[in-house]
Protein backbone atom coordinates (compact mmCIF):
# COMPACT_ATOMS: atom_id res chain seq x y z
CA UNK A 1 0.00 0.00 0.00
CA UNK A 2 1.70 3.19 -1.08
CA UNK A 3 0.13 6.22 -0.19
CA UNK A 4 0.67 10.03 -1.53
CA UNK A 5 2.28 12.03 1.04
CA UNK A 6 1.69 15.99 0.33
CA UNK A 7 5.44 17.08 0.14
CA UNK A 8 5.34 19.36 3.44
CA UNK A 9 4.30 16.08 5.12
CA UNK A 10 7.00 13.89 3.66
CA UNK A 11 9.43 16.96 4.50
CA UNK A 12 8.30 17.69 8.17
CA UNK A 13 8.71 13.33 8.76
CA UNK A 14 11.83 13.81 6.83
CA UNK A 15 13.33 16.57 9.24
CA UNK A 16 12.26 14.64 11.94
CA UNK A 17 14.32 11.33 11.07
CA UNK A 18 17.02 13.22 10.41
CA UNK A 19 17.36 14.50 14.12
CA UNK A 20 16.64 10.74 15.28
CA UNK A 21 13.19 10.54 15.97
CA UNK A 22 10.55 8.07 14.24
CA UNK A 23 7.68 10.07 12.52
CA UNK A 24 4.62 9.22 10.66
CA UNK A 25 1.32 10.76 8.47
CA UNK A 26 -1.63 8.99 11.31
CA UNK A 27 -5.23 8.68 11.85
CA UNK A 28 -8.17 10.43 9.26
CA UNK A 29 -5.41 11.50 6.71
CA UNK A 30 -3.95 7.50 6.13
CA UNK A 31 -7.68 5.97 6.55
CA UNK A 32 -8.63 8.84 4.03
CA UNK A 33 -6.39 8.08 1.61
CA UNK A 34 -6.23 4.26 1.86
CA UNK A 35 -9.95 5.07 1.01
CA UNK A 36 -8.86 7.20 -2.13
CA UNK A 37 -10.21 9.59 -0.73
CA UNK A 38 -8.31 13.27 -0.27
CA UNK A 39 -7.58 13.96 3.12
CA UNK A 40 -8.78 17.24 4.49
CA UNK A 41 -5.75 17.74 6.74
CA UNK A 42 -3.01 15.80 7.73
CA UNK A 43 -1.41 14.42 11.17
CA UNK A 44 1.86 13.45 11.97
CA UNK A 45 2.41 11.78 15.49
CA UNK A 46 6.06 11.45 15.50
CA UNK A 47 8.73 10.33 18.95
CA UNK A 48 9.69 13.66 19.45
CA UNK A 49 8.78 15.71 22.50
CA UNK A 50 7.28 18.81 22.12
CA UNK A 51 10.36 20.69 22.21
CA UNK A 52 12.64 18.54 20.16
CA UNK A 53 9.85 18.80 17.36
CA UNK A 54 10.32 22.04 17.71
CA UNK A 55 14.05 22.40 17.62
CA UNK A 56 13.71 19.70 14.38
CA UNK A 57 10.81 22.26 12.33
CA UNK A 58 12.67 25.18 13.60
CA UNK A 59 12.45 26.45 9.73
CA UNK A 60 8.44 26.27 9.85
CA UNK A 61 5.90 28.53 10.68
CA UNK A 62 5.11 27.00 14.08
CA UNK A 63 1.97 27.95 16.36
CA UNK A 64 2.85 27.20 19.82
CA UNK A 65 -0.65 27.02 21.32
CA UNK A 66 -1.14 23.25 21.60
CA UNK A 67 2.42 22.60 22.96
CA UNK A 68 1.56 21.68 26.68
CA UNK A 69 -0.66 18.89 25.35
CA UNK A 70 2.09 17.94 23.34
CA UNK A 71 0.83 19.54 20.08
CA UNK A 72 2.80 21.29 17.89
CA UNK A 73 0.95 23.11 15.05
CA UNK A 74 2.82 24.23 11.51
CA UNK A 75 1.10 26.41 9.14
CA UNK A 76 2.25 26.27 5.54
CA UNK A 77 0.26 28.94 3.58
CA UNK A 78 -2.82 27.97 4.24
CA UNK A 79 -2.63 24.45 5.41
CA UNK A 80 -2.19 23.63 9.35
CA UNK A 81 -0.45 20.25 10.49
CA UNK A 82 -0.07 19.16 13.57
CA UNK A 83 2.68 17.00 14.71
CA UNK A 84 1.90 15.35 18.24
CA UNK A 85 4.34 13.59 20.15
CA UNK A 86 3.21 9.69 20.73
CA UNK A 87 1.24 9.31 23.91
CA UNK A 88 -0.33 6.99 25.94
CA UNK A 89 -3.82 8.63 27.63
CA UNK A 90 -3.36 8.73 31.51
CA UNK A 91 -6.44 8.13 34.19
CA UNK A 92 -10.14 8.68 32.35
CA UNK A 93 -12.19 11.11 34.74
CA UNK A 94 -16.23 11.18 34.44
CA UNK A 95 -15.85 9.42 30.75
CA UNK A 96 -14.24 12.33 29.21
CA UNK A 97 -10.76 12.18 27.63
CA UNK A 98 -8.18 11.75 30.53
CA UNK A 99 -6.33 15.46 31.80
CA UNK A 100 -2.93 13.98 31.61
CA UNK A 101 -0.97 12.30 28.91
CA UNK A 102 2.17 10.53 28.92
CA UNK A 103 4.67 11.07 26.27
CA UNK A 104 5.87 7.43 25.00
CA UNK A 105 8.58 5.95 22.03
CA UNK A 106 6.04 3.46 20.67
CA UNK A 107 4.05 3.92 17.66
CA UNK A 108 2.15 0.85 18.42
CA UNK A 109 0.51 2.13 22.05
CA UNK A 110 0.22 5.77 20.29
CA UNK A 111 -2.23 3.48 18.12
CA UNK A 112 -3.87 1.53 20.70
CA UNK A 113 -5.17 4.19 22.37
CA UNK A 114 -7.02 5.32 18.97
CA UNK A 115 -11.01 4.78 18.88
CA UNK A 116 -10.94 2.97 15.88
CA UNK A 117 -9.15 0.39 13.82
CA UNK A 118 -9.53 2.78 10.52
CA UNK A 119 -8.00 5.66 12.73
CA UNK A 120 -5.48 3.90 14.45
CA UNK A 121 -3.31 3.57 11.12
CA UNK A 122 0.14 5.18 10.71
CA UNK A 123 2.48 5.87 7.61
CA UNK A 124 5.60 6.56 6.48
CA UNK A 125 7.59 5.90 3.25
CA UNK A 126 10.27 3.95 5.23
CA UNK A 127 8.12 1.53 6.58
CA UNK A 128 5.23 1.98 4.63
CA UNK A 129 1.46 1.16 6.09
CA UNK A 130 1.72 0.56 9.66
CA UNK A 131 -1.67 -1.25 10.81
CA UNK A 132 -1.58 -3.24 14.19
CA UNK A 133 -4.95 -3.60 14.38
CA UNK A 134 -6.58 -4.47 11.36
CA UNK A 135 -7.69 -1.36 10.14
CA UNK A 136 -7.19 -1.91 6.48
CA UNK A 137 -9.29 -4.93 6.75
CA UNK A 138 -12.23 -3.28 8.22
CA UNK A 139 -11.82 -0.48 5.73
CA UNK A 140 -11.95 -3.29 2.98
CA UNK A 141 -14.80 -4.74 4.96
CA UNK A 142 -17.00 -1.23 5.71
CA UNK A 143 -16.63 -1.73 9.39
CA UNK A 144 -16.12 0.32 12.48
CA UNK A 145 -14.89 -1.26 15.50
CA UNK A 146 -13.31 -0.10 18.56
CA UNK A 147 -9.50 -0.57 19.18
CA UNK A 148 -9.82 -2.98 22.19
CA UNK A 149 -12.78 -3.77 24.52
CA UNK A 150 -15.20 -1.75 23.27
CA UNK A 151 -16.93 -1.11 26.31
CA UNK A 152 -13.76 -0.08 28.06
CA UNK A 153 -13.01 2.48 24.87
CA UNK A 154 -17.16 3.79 25.43
CA UNK A 155 -16.38 4.61 29.12
CA UNK A 156 -12.72 5.92 29.06
CA UNK A 157 -14.65 8.54 26.41
CA UNK A 158 -18.19 8.35 26.16
CA UNK A 159 -17.41 11.33 23.27
CA UNK A 160 -16.63 8.19 21.24
CA UNK A 161 -20.04 6.50 21.07
CA UNK A 162 -21.47 9.56 18.39
CA UNK A 163 -17.57 9.91 17.23
CA UNK A 164 -18.84 5.93 15.85
CA UNK A 165 -22.18 6.97 14.49
CA UNK A 166 -20.73 10.36 12.95
CA UNK A 167 -17.63 7.96 11.03
CA UNK A 168 -20.40 5.34 10.43
CA UNK A 169 -22.63 8.02 8.67
CA UNK A 170 -19.85 9.70 6.76
CA UNK A 171 -18.50 6.62 5.49
CA UNK A 172 -21.24 4.33 4.92
CA UNK A 173 -19.89 1.71 7.46
CA UNK A 174 -21.43 -1.06 9.46
CA UNK A 175 -20.59 -0.61 13.06
CA UNK A 176 -19.10 -3.76 13.77
CA UNK A 177 -21.33 -6.13 16.43
CA UNK A 178 -19.94 -6.00 19.40
CA UNK A 179 -18.89 -2.14 19.25
CA UNK A 180 -22.65 -1.77 18.57
CA UNK A 181 -23.90 -3.25 21.67
CA UNK A 182 -21.37 -1.68 24.16
CA UNK A 183 -23.24 1.65 22.61
CA UNK A 184 -25.67 0.79 23.27
CA UNK A 185 -25.01 -0.14 27.34
CA UNK A 186 -22.91 2.76 27.40
CA UNK A 187 -24.58 5.19 25.70
CA UNK A 188 -26.00 7.03 28.93
CA UNK A 189 -22.23 8.15 29.57
CA UNK A 190 -23.12 10.56 26.57
CA UNK A 191 -24.99 12.86 29.57
CA UNK A 192 -20.90 13.54 30.80
CA UNK A 193 -20.24 15.00 27.57
CA UNK A 194 -20.15 18.75 27.18
CA UNK A 195 -23.58 19.95 24.80
CA UNK A 196 -20.60 21.44 22.27
CA UNK A 197 -18.75 18.26 21.64
CA UNK A 198 -22.51 16.25 21.30
CA UNK A 199 -23.88 19.39 19.08
CA UNK A 200 -20.48 18.97 16.75
CA UNK A 201 -20.83 15.34 16.16
CA UNK A 202 -24.91 15.90 16.06
CA UNK A 203 -24.12 17.85 12.68
CA UNK A 204 -22.06 15.85 11.44
CA UNK A 205 -24.20 12.47 11.97
CA UNK A 206 -26.71 14.13 10.38
CA UNK A 207 -24.82 16.03 7.57
CA UNK A 208 -23.27 12.64 6.27
CA UNK A 209 -23.61 11.00 3.18
CA UNK A 210 -25.16 7.54 4.75
CA UNK A 211 -26.89 8.80 7.73
CA UNK A 212 -30.14 6.61 7.17
CA UNK A 213 -29.29 3.73 8.37
CA UNK A 214 -27.48 5.27 11.55
CA UNK A 215 -30.62 7.52 12.09
CA UNK A 216 -32.76 4.46 11.62
CA UNK A 217 -30.78 2.02 14.02
CA UNK A 218 -29.74 4.77 16.90
CA UNK A 219 -33.24 6.96 18.01
CA UNK A 220 -32.24 5.68 21.43
CA UNK A 221 -28.15 6.62 21.46
CA UNK A 222 -29.74 10.34 20.12
CA UNK A 223 -32.86 10.21 22.07
CA UNK A 224 -29.84 10.55 25.57
CA UNK A 225 -29.53 14.13 24.85
CA UNK A 226 -32.68 14.49 22.09
CA UNK A 227 -35.25 12.36 24.37
CA UNK A 228 -38.00 15.05 22.41
CA UNK A 229 -37.36 12.25 19.39
CA UNK A 230 -38.16 9.47 21.23
CA UNK A 231 -42.11 9.58 20.84
CA UNK A 232 -42.05 9.88 17.17
CA UNK A 233 -40.00 6.34 17.09
CA UNK A 234 -42.94 3.94 15.70
CA UNK A 235 -45.87 6.46 15.68
CA UNK A 236 -48.35 5.78 12.99
CA UNK A 237 -49.59 8.40 11.62
CA UNK A 238 -52.68 6.80 10.26
CA UNK A 239 -53.20 9.29 7.84
CA UNK A 240 -53.30 8.64 3.88
CA UNK A 241 -50.61 11.24 2.78
CA UNK A 242 -48.03 9.23 5.04
CA UNK A 243 -46.84 5.58 4.32
CA UNK A 244 -43.83 5.91 7.69
CA UNK A 245 -43.97 6.13 10.99
CA UNK A 246 -43.03 9.94 12.47
CA UNK A 247 -39.44 8.85 13.12
CA UNK A 248 -38.76 6.79 9.34
CA UNK A 249 -40.31 9.74 7.65
CA UNK A 250 -38.29 12.28 9.80
CA UNK A 251 -34.84 10.19 8.66
CA UNK A 252 -35.88 10.18 5.33
CA UNK A 253 -35.95 14.16 4.66
CA UNK A 254 -33.39 14.50 6.86
CA UNK A 255 -31.55 12.57 4.07
CA UNK A 256 -33.18 13.97 1.36
CA UNK A 257 -32.50 17.66 2.79
CA UNK A 258 -29.48 19.55 0.83
CA UNK A 259 -25.68 19.21 2.95
CA UNK A 260 -25.68 21.54 5.67
CA UNK A 261 -25.93 22.74 9.13
CA UNK A 262 -29.54 24.45 8.85
CA UNK A 263 -30.87 22.33 6.72
CA UNK A 264 -30.21 18.90 7.77
CA UNK A 265 -30.96 20.10 11.86
CA UNK A 266 -34.51 21.44 10.37
CA UNK A 267 -34.74 18.25 8.88
CA UNK A 268 -34.42 16.69 11.73
CA UNK A 269 -36.28 18.57 14.40
CA UNK A 270 -39.38 19.61 11.76
CA UNK A 271 -41.69 17.14 13.10
CA UNK A 272 -40.84 17.24 16.54
CA UNK A 273 -44.21 19.04 17.63
CA UNK A 274 -46.02 15.75 16.34
CA UNK A 275 -45.98 13.72 19.43
CA UNK A 276 -47.52 16.60 21.54
CA UNK A 277 -49.94 17.49 18.65
CA UNK A 278 -51.45 14.08 17.42
CA UNK A 279 -54.80 13.47 17.10
CA UNK A 280 -57.34 10.39 15.61
CA UNK A 281 -60.40 11.87 13.63
CA UNK A 282 -63.75 9.87 14.30
CA UNK A 283 -63.06 8.10 11.07
CA UNK A 284 -59.48 6.98 12.42
CA UNK A 285 -57.53 9.41 10.27
CA UNK A 286 -54.38 10.96 12.40
CA UNK A 287 -53.89 14.78 12.42
CA UNK A 288 -51.01 16.82 13.82
CA UNK A 289 -52.68 20.37 14.04
CA UNK A 290 -50.93 23.42 14.95
CA UNK A 291 -47.38 20.65 14.98
CA UNK A 292 -45.31 23.32 12.92
CA UNK A 293 -45.43 25.90 16.04
CA UNK A 294 -45.20 23.55 18.65
CA UNK A 295 -42.12 22.08 17.10
CA UNK A 296 -40.57 25.26 15.84
CA UNK A 297 -40.67 26.66 20.09
CA UNK A 298 -39.51 22.96 20.98
CA UNK A 299 -36.46 23.21 18.37
CA UNK A 300 -35.43 26.42 20.01
CA UNK A 301 -35.07 24.80 23.36
CA UNK A 302 -33.27 22.12 22.30
CA UNK A 303 -31.03 24.12 19.92
CA UNK A 304 -30.48 26.12 22.78
CA UNK A 305 -29.93 23.98 25.03
CA UNK A 306 -26.56 22.39 22.68
CA UNK A 307 -25.70 25.72 22.85
CA UNK A 308 -25.91 26.52 19.13
CA UNK A 309 -25.75 30.05 17.50
CA UNK A 310 -28.71 32.27 17.43
CA UNK A 311 -29.00 32.73 13.63
CA UNK A 312 -28.52 28.58 13.23
CA UNK A 313 -31.54 28.63 15.79
CA UNK A 314 -33.56 31.50 13.97
CA UNK A 315 -33.20 30.11 10.44
CA UNK A 316 -34.24 26.53 12.11
CA UNK A 317 -36.95 27.61 13.78
CA UNK A 318 -38.51 29.54 10.47
CA UNK A 319 -37.92 26.55 8.54
CA UNK A 320 -40.08 24.40 11.07
CA UNK A 321 -42.39 27.28 11.89
CA UNK A 322 -43.39 27.36 7.73
CA UNK A 323 -42.66 23.79 6.67
CA UNK A 324 -46.30 23.43 6.14
CA UNK A 325 -47.62 26.05 4.52
CA UNK A 326 -49.06 25.70 1.18
CA UNK A 327 -50.15 29.31 -0.44
CA UNK A 328 -51.89 29.37 -3.32
CA UNK A 329 -49.26 29.27 -6.14
CA UNK A 330 -50.30 33.05 -6.90
CA UNK A 331 -48.40 36.19 -6.67
CA UNK A 332 -50.01 37.58 -3.61
CA UNK A 333 -49.96 34.49 -1.39
CA UNK A 334 -46.24 33.59 -2.12
CA UNK A 335 -45.22 37.35 -1.27
CA UNK A 336 -47.19 37.34 1.70
CA UNK A 337 -44.90 33.56 2.44
CA UNK A 338 -41.60 35.51 1.81
CA UNK A 339 -42.15 38.43 3.97
CA UNK A 340 -43.23 35.62 7.13
CA UNK A 341 -40.04 33.73 6.25
CA UNK A 342 -37.58 36.37 5.36
CA UNK A 343 -35.65 36.09 1.92
CA UNK A 344 -32.60 34.36 3.35
CA UNK A 345 -34.80 30.96 4.30
CA UNK A 346 -36.95 30.94 1.37
CA UNK A 347 -35.45 28.76 -1.17
CA UNK A 348 -34.53 26.69 2.59
CA UNK A 349 -37.97 26.39 3.02
CA UNK A 350 -39.09 25.12 -0.48
CA UNK A 351 -35.76 22.75 -0.45
CA UNK A 352 -37.23 21.57 3.22
CA UNK A 353 -40.62 21.16 1.57
CA UNK A 354 -39.24 18.80 -1.20
CA UNK A 355 -37.25 16.56 1.54
CA UNK A 356 -40.55 16.64 3.26
CA UNK A 357 -42.41 15.51 0.26
CA UNK A 358 -40.04 12.43 -0.36
CA UNK A 359 -40.31 11.16 2.70
CA UNK A 360 -44.37 10.68 2.41
CA UNK A 361 -46.84 8.24 0.70
CA UNK A 362 -44.80 7.98 -3.03
CA UNK A 363 -47.66 7.81 -4.87
CA UNK A 364 -48.39 11.73 -3.83
CA UNK A 365 -45.09 12.67 -4.35
CA UNK A 366 -44.73 13.74 -8.17
CA UNK A 367 -47.97 16.17 -7.33
CA UNK A 368 -46.55 17.78 -4.49
CA UNK A 369 -43.46 18.47 -6.16
CA UNK A 370 -45.22 19.82 -8.65
CA UNK A 371 -46.69 21.97 -6.60
CA UNK A 372 -43.16 23.23 -4.94
CA UNK A 373 -41.93 24.00 -8.28
CA UNK A 374 -44.50 26.22 -9.36
CA UNK A 375 -44.02 28.37 -5.92
CA UNK A 376 -40.74 28.93 -6.23
CA UNK A 377 -40.91 29.51 -10.19
CA UNK A 378 -43.46 32.83 -8.67
CA UNK A 379 -40.50 33.50 -5.95
CA UNK A 380 -37.84 33.54 -8.83
CA UNK A 381 -40.09 35.80 -11.22
CA UNK A 382 -40.47 38.42 -8.56
CA UNK A 383 -37.17 38.60 -7.64
CA UNK A 384 -35.82 37.99 -11.33
CA UNK A 385 -34.73 41.72 -11.74
CA UNK A 386 -32.15 41.67 -8.59
CA UNK A 387 -34.86 42.60 -6.28
CA UNK A 388 -34.19 40.12 -3.36
CA UNK A 389 -36.70 41.07 -0.91
CA UNK A 390 -34.07 41.81 1.81
CA UNK A 391 -32.99 45.01 3.05
CA UNK A 392 -29.61 44.98 1.52
CA UNK A 393 -31.67 45.49 -2.06
CA UNK A 394 -34.14 47.84 -0.11
CA UNK A 395 -34.07 51.09 -2.15
CA UNK A 396 -33.83 52.80 1.21
CA UNK A 397 -30.82 53.66 3.22
CA UNK A 398 -30.65 53.88 6.64
CA UNK A 399 -29.13 57.74 6.10
CA UNK A 400 -32.69 58.69 4.60
CA UNK A 401 -34.41 58.14 7.48
CA UNK A 402 -31.88 59.84 9.50
CA UNK A 403 -31.79 62.81 7.15
CA UNK A 404 -35.70 62.67 7.47
CA UNK A 405 -35.32 63.28 11.11
CA UNK A 406 -35.38 59.38 12.31
CA UNK A 407 -33.58 59.24 15.69
CA UNK A 408 -30.38 56.37 15.55
CA UNK A 409 -30.57 53.48 16.59
CA UNK A 410 -33.76 50.86 16.78
CA UNK A 411 -36.15 52.86 15.59
CA UNK A 412 -33.87 53.06 12.17
CA UNK A 413 -33.97 49.48 11.33
CA UNK A 414 -37.58 48.82 12.69
CA UNK A 415 -38.76 51.21 9.98
CA UNK A 416 -36.55 49.54 7.69
CA UNK A 417 -38.25 46.29 8.12
CA UNK A 418 -41.17 47.74 7.83
CA UNK A 419 -40.94 49.52 4.94
CA UNK A 420 -39.71 46.15 3.16
CA UNK A 421 -42.36 44.35 4.10
CA UNK A 422 -44.66 46.50 2.37
CA UNK A 423 -42.43 46.03 -0.53
CA UNK A 424 -42.61 42.16 -0.03
CA UNK A 425 -46.90 41.91 0.04
CA UNK A 426 -46.65 44.62 -3.14
CA UNK A 427 -48.45 47.72 -1.61
CA UNK A 428 -45.83 49.85 -2.45
CA UNK A 429 -42.73 49.65 -5.43
CA UNK A 430 -39.18 48.63 -4.20
CA UNK A 431 -38.28 52.84 -5.74
CA UNK A 432 -36.61 55.50 -3.18
CA UNK A 433 -39.42 58.11 -3.90
CA UNK A 434 -41.90 55.55 -3.54
CA UNK A 435 -40.32 54.74 0.10
CA UNK A 436 -39.41 57.63 1.14
CA UNK A 437 -42.66 58.80 0.76
CA UNK A 438 -44.28 56.24 2.51
CA UNK A 439 -41.92 56.97 5.53
CA UNK A 440 -42.92 60.81 5.50
CA UNK A 441 -46.92 59.56 5.75
CA UNK A 442 -45.83 57.20 8.30
CA UNK A 443 -44.08 60.25 10.08
CA UNK A 444 -47.15 62.14 10.09
CA UNK A 445 -49.25 59.50 11.60
CA UNK A 446 -47.43 59.39 14.51
CA UNK A 447 -46.58 62.25 15.49
CA UNK A 448 -43.87 60.45 18.17
CA UNK A 449 -41.88 58.76 15.74
CA UNK A 450 -38.80 60.66 14.92
P1 LIG B 1 -11.77 13.87 10.32
O1 LIG B 1 -11.59 13.48 8.91
O2 LIG B 1 -13.18 14.12 10.70
O3 LIG B 1 -10.84 14.94 10.80
P2 LIG B 1 -10.18 12.19 11.94
O4 LIG B 1 -10.08 10.70 11.98
O5 LIG B 1 -8.98 12.96 11.51
O6 LIG B 1 -11.44 12.53 11.10
P3 LIG B 1 -10.06 13.76 14.33
O7 LIG B 1 -11.15 14.08 15.29
O8 LIG B 1 -9.46 14.85 13.53
O9 LIG B 1 -10.63 12.62 13.38
O10 LIG B 1 -8.96 12.99 15.16
C1 LIG B 1 -7.72 12.59 14.60
C2 LIG B 1 -7.34 11.21 15.09
O11 LIG B 1 -7.16 11.23 16.50
C3 LIG B 1 -8.39 10.14 14.83
O12 LIG B 1 -8.24 9.56 13.55
C4 LIG B 1 -8.10 9.15 15.94
O13 LIG B 1 -6.98 8.35 15.61
C5 LIG B 1 -7.68 10.04 17.09
N1 LIG B 1 -8.80 10.45 17.99
C6 LIG B 1 -9.50 11.61 17.92
N2 LIG B 1 -10.40 11.69 18.89
C7 LIG B 1 -10.30 10.56 19.62
C8 LIG B 1 -10.96 10.05 20.77
N3 LIG B 1 -11.95 10.72 21.36
N4 LIG B 1 -10.55 8.85 21.25
C9 LIG B 1 -9.56 8.17 20.65
N5 LIG B 1 -8.90 8.59 19.58
C10 LIG B 1 -9.25 9.77 19.04
MG1 LIG C 1 -8.77 15.13 11.49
Amino acid sequence: MEIQLPENVRNMIRQLEEKGYSAYAVGGCVRDSVMGKVPHDWDICTSAKPEEILSALEKHNIIESGLKHGTVTVKTGEELYEITTFRADGEYKDNRRPESVRFITSLREDLARRDFTVNAMAYNEAEGLCDYFGGMEDISQHIIRCVGNPDQRFQEDALRILRALRFASRLGFEIEEQTAAAIRRNKNLLRNISVERIAAELIQIVDGDFAEQILLDYPDVLGVFLPEILPAVGLDQRNPHHSYDVWTHTVYVVVNAPHGKVMRLAALLHDIGKPKCFTIDEKGIGHFHGHPETGAKMAVKILRRLHLDNHTIKNVETLIRYHDQRPKPEEKYVRRLIAKTGAECFLPLMELKRADTKGQNPATIPEKLAYVNAIEEIYKKLTADGNEFNIRTLKLRGSDLMEMGVAQGKAIGDLLNEMLELVIEGKIPNERKALIEAVRQKINDSPHTG
